[in-house]
């Protein structure tokens, strides 16, 4: 969403991921997740000073969270974070949970450091869901024992095998393109 005034440290630079990435059904704009919003110019907001409130009031988990360096800018890093208000009460240790939309494939999943991240997170108690742009899953229950036995290959393995049957839900049409269950799914 680029050029931002103002809070979150950092800017988005030139990355675009969330007006593409996102599905947005507002009144003042309606689009498909996958789809690039029509007033990117593809380096930010072509309607910038008059963007909708809900562009204005949207930061990822990488403009959000502190300590991300520059490799986990959505664009670079291929995950886009999202923060998740509404997590199960159990997961304690922070006041939201968060989403990791996996956009760049399994690379992605396999950068240095991601399986570390989730894994900390985990083991701090925090809600982490994985999405492969549809419905997200609780992952906390596969990676716990993992976690508590520092088995990061196995750390990375778990999420490798969560978003794969993510694809294969969506390629079975199971899912569809927004990540909602078909009719096939209730069969
Ligand atoms: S995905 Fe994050 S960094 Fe990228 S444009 Fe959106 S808010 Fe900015
Ligand atoms: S209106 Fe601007 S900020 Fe909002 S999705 Fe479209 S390009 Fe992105």
């Amino acid at each position: 969403m680029s050029q931002e005034e103002f809070t979150p440290p950092g800017s988005c630079g030139s990355c675009v991921v969330c007006c593409e990435a996102l599905n947005i059904n507002t009144p003042q704009i309606t689009k498909k997740s996958g789809v690039l919003c029509q007033h990117c110019t593809g380096g930010g907001c072509g309607i910038y000073q008059t963007r909708p409130q809900v562009c204005r009031g949207f930061y990822c988990g990488w403009r959000m969270i502190k300590g991300f360096g520059e490799d986990w800018r959505p664009d670079r890093s291929g995950i886009l974070i999202l923060v998740v208000p509404d997590h199960p009460a159990q997961y304690t240790g922070a006041a939201t949970g968060f989403n990791f939309v996996i956009l760049g494939g399994e690379a992605a999943i396999m950068r240095p450091g991601v399986s570390e991240y989730i894994a900390q997170l985990v083991s701090h108690d925090v809600a982490v869901f994985l999405s492969a742009d549809s419905l997200k899953t609780l992952i906390n229950d596969f990676l716990k024992d993992l976690v508590a036995a520092g088995n990061m290959p196995g750390v990375t393995k778990m999420l490798l095998h969560i978003y794969n049957l993510h694809l294969e839900a969506k390629r079975t049409g199971l899912l569809d393109a927004d990540g909602n269950m078909t009719e096939n799914a209730l069969r």
